[in-house]
């Protein structure tokens, strides 16, 4: 038997045409955001009075005039028509880690017979799925299937284009019929409230007048492709998103030939269908280029405020699968699709700014330096209280192989500020003003503050929390995940680092201001700098000198997702009203749930193509070896004899710790326990690699790891 399938996609891809760069034409902004009922959409499709009241909300996060909900759902409709959509839908994230829609259309049958298209306030403002069929961690009871789904007028509708037609798509919360969330924006949009309170408290504080705050993020989305005909072959791939089998191929990213490099063509064409796309979409997108691993890449938006910019990733991550799909190509967003080659994370930069001002950024003048040492403290403060709780955001069946490969960061939690801000900040401690006259330094203001470098932005691409010159880039969360978890945390424990520094700060006369805020930050740095590290993420000096500190270190999902459930981290959410407790623990339940499944899966697809797949082929290689070296001794040749002994026998070593595996696979399925799932599957995964190196090649029925990483 010959297995042709491989060859045939092969064959299939080397035959595409590749398209011709298209003719030159203008690039031009003008269709940006031209599927958004942004303010532009607003001012020629709504009343200006409702216009005027709809922006209010959206800019300056005024509460929403429920009164007005008719007027904007029928200028919303008239727009969403005009762009040829017929239905509308409440677009949610439930705590599957996707988003979820459900269509109605905008028909109307009218009693005289014909129909209308129509489109109520109370169609915009609320919708009611049936909440039963989503994760709730035992939140819902049974008898209460109903769950909820509420407009948020903060990030603007927009529409979704098919082939024969459009879809009015309307982002909202959902949440249970008593109120608690079933989703991950409404714990953001609470987090980002929390935040924003405490950082005007904080603010005032220091002397500012009221302003706006808008916490910012911009996501770098990190993705694979490969050919569609390939990804169809590797049914490892179709169930659980990466490759559970491949040999390592000989090259692969050790010549770093990749990074940066010349994107090909097709990839090209690829992209700029996707950029298109977005900026119909009002999505800035912005950055794309080829990342370390063969055959990955990243696109990175310019950051927006943090609860746009949640839901245009998770937009983002839906357009790059559909127009792979059109393109024959696959995007898969899986942490770590092919072992031995980088996975793929997103890195998630945040900041936060205040009435225009960037919070995180050194700036010019000496009072603005004092409140970027603040809030930098603060972050530290904040990050080595709750190491455990940023932690439990990046977890998951698929990072779990991410971080710790000596690509990503550790699973420690430490903070990169750069030797020259490290410098600033051992100076604030020991009241050493240092070189604040300087050449190339800030002066800070506040007199025994030291002076700050004029360009802090060291690199340091190993550490899982890096400031980076204006933002802090958590570059732990991996990219299939959903930004708001992580956000919704950092934002609930920075806000309480700002709570915590405001409290002591609060009532401290004018003239002992910057003494009494020199004795906070000196304090806070004191008690928490073990979480600051400068040097390797990757070193295994670090884990030690990691536990030395006494740095949570939690390295697989289970116990990484524990700190959910202690009561301090619960007090924390329920303090700043970002979870209740029995939310707390549902998200616990669910996140768990999620990853003994999946474990599950990977386990059954690996039993299933080893048994079916690889051990029949691995069989008839023996079983033909076998024959060959009978005939050659009943021939009695005199050369050969030796070479084809060789071969039967590592193929049949191969088969015997085939089968053992397997046998153990199986066992470990029976009783369930991930951890025994996971040790059996590599076991299996080490003798099915071994075999792939014995089998002829014309046998092997999987797309291998040099095929799927170079041909496209
Ligand atoms: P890198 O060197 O990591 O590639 P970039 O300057 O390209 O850094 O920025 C990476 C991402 O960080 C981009 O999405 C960018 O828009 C975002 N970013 C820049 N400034 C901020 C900020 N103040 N808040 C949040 N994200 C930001
Ligand atoms: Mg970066």
């Amino acid at each position: 038997m010959s297995n042709c399938n491989r060859n045939h996609a092969i064959h299939a891809i080397a035959a595409r045409v590749p398209a011709a760069p298209s003719p030159a034409a203008p690039a031009s902004p003008d269709g940006y955001g031209a599927d958004v009922f942004n303010e532009a959409a607003m001012r020629e499709y709504l009343p200006k009075d409702v216009a005027e009241k709809l922006l209010a909300t959206v800019n300056a996060g005024a509460p929403l005039d429920p009164s007005i909900a008719g007027a904007v759902a029928h200028g919303m409709k008239e727009w969403a028509i005009d762009r040829g959509a017929t239905h509308y839908t409440h677009w949610f994230m439930p705590l599957t880690g996707g988003t979820a829609e459900k269509h109605d259309s905008f028909l109307d049958p009218a009693p005289a017979g014909g129909a209308v298209f129509q489109f109520s306030g109370k169609n915009l403002v609320m919708g009611e799925p049936d909440a039963s069929s989503f994760p709730s961690g035992g939140i819902r009871s049974t008898f209460e299937a109903r769950g909820y789904t509420a407009w948020d007028p903060t990030s603007p509708a927009f529409i979704k284009r098919h082939a024969n037609g459009a879809t009015l798509c309307i982002p909202t919360a959902f949440c249970s019929y008593t109120g608690e969330a079933l989703d991950r924006k409404t714990p953001l949009l609470r987090s980002i409230q929390a935040l924003k309170k405490a950082t005007v408290r904080l603010m005032g504080l220091f002397g500012l007048p009221e302003a706006t705050v808008k916490v910012t993020l911009g996501p770098e989305q990190e993705y694979f492709l490969i050919d569609r005909q390939f990804y169809l072959q590797r049914p490892d791939l179709l169930q659980t998103g990466r490759t559970l089998f491949g040999a390592p191929p000989p090259k692969h990213q050790q010549l770093e030939d990749h990074y940066f490099g010349a994107i090909r063509p097709r990839v090209l064409k690829f992209m700029q269908e996707v950029e298109d796309e977005l900026w119909s979409l009002g999505i800035p997108a912005k950055t794309r280029h080829n990342e370390v691993a063969p055959a990955q890449f990243e696109l990175a938006p310019v950051f927006e405020e943090l609860n746009l910019a949640v839901d245009h990733n998770m937009l983002v991550m839906e357009v790059l699968r559909q127009a792979a799909a059109r393109n024959g190509l696959v995007c898969l967003l899986h942490e770590k699709p092919f072992a031995g080659v980088n996975g793929s994370g997103k890195h998630n930069n945040w900041s936060i700014m205040y009435g225009g001002r960037n919070l995180l950024d050194p700036g010019r003048d000496p009072a603005q330096n004092a409140i970027f040492l603040t809030v930098l403290c603060a972050i530290v403060r904040a990050v080595d209280k709750h190491a455990d709780l940023l932690r439990t955001t990046t977890c998951g069946a698929g990072n779990d192989h991410r971080l710790g490969a000596n690509e990503a960061p550790p699973a420690v939690i430490s903070i990169f500020l750069g030797d020259q801000l490290a410098d600033v900040l051992g100076r604030l401690v020991s009241g050493d003003a240092g070189a604040a006259a300087a050449p190339g330094t800030l002066r800070v203001g506040v007199d025994t503050l030291p002076a700050l470098p004029r360009d802090a932005t060291d690199r340091n691409r190993t550490s899982p929390f890096a400031f980076t010159g204006n933002k802090f880039e958590f570059r732990a969360p991996g990219s299939s995940q959903c930004c708001a978890a992580a956000n919704m945390f950092l934002n609930t424990i920075v806000a309480d680092s700002f709570d915590a520094i405001s409290d002591k700060l609060e009532g401290v006369p004018a003239d002992r201001f910057n003494a009494a805020l020199q004795d906070i930050l000196r304090g806070i740095l004191r008690d928490h700098s073990r979480v600051i590290f400068n040097g390797n993420g990757y070193s295994p000096e670090w884990a030690e000198e990691a536990a030395r500190r006494g740095l949570p270190n939690l390295v697989a999902t289970p116990d990484a997702l524990a700190p959910l459930l202690s009561e301090a981290n619960q007090a924390l959410v329920e303090k700043y009203g970002v979870f209740s407790a029995a939310e707390m623990a549902s998200r616990h339940e669910i996140a768990l749930e999620e990853y003994g499944k999946k474990i599950a899966i990977e386990g059954g697809i690996s039993l299933e193509i080893a048994k079916s797949m690889i051990l029949p082929v691995a069989s008839e290689a023996y079983s033909d070896a076998a024959q060959a070296l009978a005939r050659a001794a009943a021939a009695a040749l005199d050369s050969g004899a030796t070479a084809l002994r060789a071969r039967a026998d590592a193929l049949g070593r191969g088969l015997d710790a085939l089968s053992a595996g397997c046998a153990d696979l199986e066992a470990a399925l029976a009783a369930g326990a991930p951890s025994g799932i996971l040790a059996a599957m590599a076991s299996v995964r080490t003798a099915v690699d071994a075999l792939e190196h014995e089998v002829d090649d014309s046998r092997w029925p999987l797309p291998k790891y040099r095929e799927m990483l170079f041909v496209y």
